[in-house]
């Protein structure tokens, strides 16, 4: 096979990503704009594994990525633990606070749990690559970014992706 076919057989991470088409929005959070209860709500609302965390609604510029374990995890401890956690408390991703009025609920800082660091492609990256990055580091999920925050692909998006391949074109030797 020449690279040239190579190419034209392979689809791009933005074919595989998620969210699609009409699908529900991304699932974010942002790294100091949202309350406990308000994280809980939206983590309780979905069944996802990890949330991309962005500087805010407006920029979605991304920071990092948290579990949905170890965010579940903090909250509960912090809720049971940590004196003045309620469900008004602002959640902190940044190294610094921001400044709240002084009435306000103590923040919960939750840097510790962020993934400062998480694994991301453009767009435009041809999934041939993609499948490879993913084998060879052994990654459970990828963001995409094109100037910001705009999908998410996941082993198993990249599994079903596989064997739409495999039943469309069952010649290709791309993903064998
Ligand atoms: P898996 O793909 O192993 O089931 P998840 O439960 O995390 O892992 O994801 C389920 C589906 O939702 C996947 O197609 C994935 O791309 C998508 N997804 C994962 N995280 C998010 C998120 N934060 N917002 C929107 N969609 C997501």
């Amino acid at each position: 096979l020449e690279p040239k076919e190579e190419f034209e057989h392979s689809s791009l991470a933005v074919d595989v990503m998620r969210p699609r088409r009409g699908d529900p929005a991304l699932a974010v959070l942002t790294q100091d704009s949202m309350t406990v209860g308000e994280v809980e709500t939206l983590v309780e609302s979905t069944h996802y594994s990890g949330f991309p965390v962005v500087i805010s609604q407006e920029s979605q510029r991304l920071v990092g990525f948290v579990l949905r374990r170890d965010l579940l995890i903090s909250i509960d401890n912090a809720r049971k633990r940590q004196d003045g956690i309620v469900s008004a408390s602002l959640v902190v991703f940044t190294e610094h606070c921001p400044a709240q009025p002084p009435e306000a609920p103590p923040p919960l800082r939750l840097r510790g749990i962020l993934d400062l660091s998480p694994f991301t492609v453009t767009d435009h990256t041809p999934m041939d690559i993609t499948v490879d990055i993913f084998r060879k580091l052994g990654l459970r999920q990828c963001l995409v970014t094109h100037n910001g925050l705009l999908g998410i692909i996941t082993k198993k998006d990249i599994l079903k992706h596989m064997a739409q391949i495999s039943n469309r074109d069952p010649d290709s030797i791309l993903f064998n």
